[in-house]
């Protein structure tokens, strides 16, 4: 899921000090969970817009704020409230804020959120970051423990030097990626492998953006 954090009050109200009236658009997936765009947010962001003499003329919690479409639709019944707003706040990720850019050509859209990485929740609202979607993905050589993203330095023949106690030199209250991939390895009793298998170098060329998918099979 992205992870997201509320941006400061202040710096939201100073973006949008010129307009009068807002829709709020959450997203009931990953900033529901995040506690940064689900309803109990849109209800607390509009009494924070109503106590700055702002108005509200609607919102919504979208199902998946990233899917164009879906949230296109789930938006018609709204149009009579978001023709007559002149700002939309957009309480998700990045990819939901553009979402309302590409739907809302003519309306000025802000976020409401900063997105700060890929995670995992651990538990309730907690959340730890475990792959950097680098494209190409390695971890059926590590035991499932990604370096690319677990180590500060993304070394992929680790440990480096720094090691100690088990501990990371950079983050010591962290433990060495590395040390974990050897503990996982050998328990999967795989050490033969990590001893014998070097990583090469990766392919950044595959993590250049934009990046597009296409998933669709084409039909012949
Ligand atoms: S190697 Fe790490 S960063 Fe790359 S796809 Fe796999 S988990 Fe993600
Ligand atoms: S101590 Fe381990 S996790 Fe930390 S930078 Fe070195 S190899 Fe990476």
């Amino acid at each position: 899921m992205i992870i997201t954090k509320k941006r400061e009050v202040q710096e939201l109200i100073e973006n949008i000090k010129n307009y009068k009236s807002f829709f709020l658009l959450g997203c009931s997936e990953c900033a529901t969970l995040c506690g940064t765009g689900g309803q109990p947010q849109l209800d607390e962001m509009e009494e924070t817009l109503k106590a700055e003499g702002k108005e509200v003329a609607g919102k919504f919690v979208a199902k998946t704020g990233c899917q164009v479409l879906g949230t296109k639709v789930e938006l018609k019944p709204f149009k009579e409230a978001l023709d007559n707003t002149d700002c939309i706040l957009v309480m998700s990720c990045g990819a939901g804020t553009q979402t309302a850019v590409e739907l809302f050509e003519d309306k000025p859209v802000y976020p409401t959120n900063d997105s700060i990485f890929l995670g995992n929740m651990t538990r309730m609202q907690f959340f730890d970051e475990r792959c950097s979607l680098c494209g190409k993905c390695i971890l059926d050589k590590t035991g499932g423990i990604c370096p690319v993203t677990a180590c500060p330095k993304g070394i992929l023949n680790g440990p480096c030097g720094g090691c100690k106690d088990g501990k990371c030199e950079v983050s010591p209250d962290i433990k060495c990626a590395w040390v974990r991939i050897y503990e996982r390895m050998k328990r999967l009793d795989r050490l033969q492998e990590l001893c014998e298998n070097t990583l090469e170098a990766k392919d950044w060329s595959v993590s250049i953006k934009p990046r597009i998918l296409v998933a669709r099979e084409s039909k012949k």
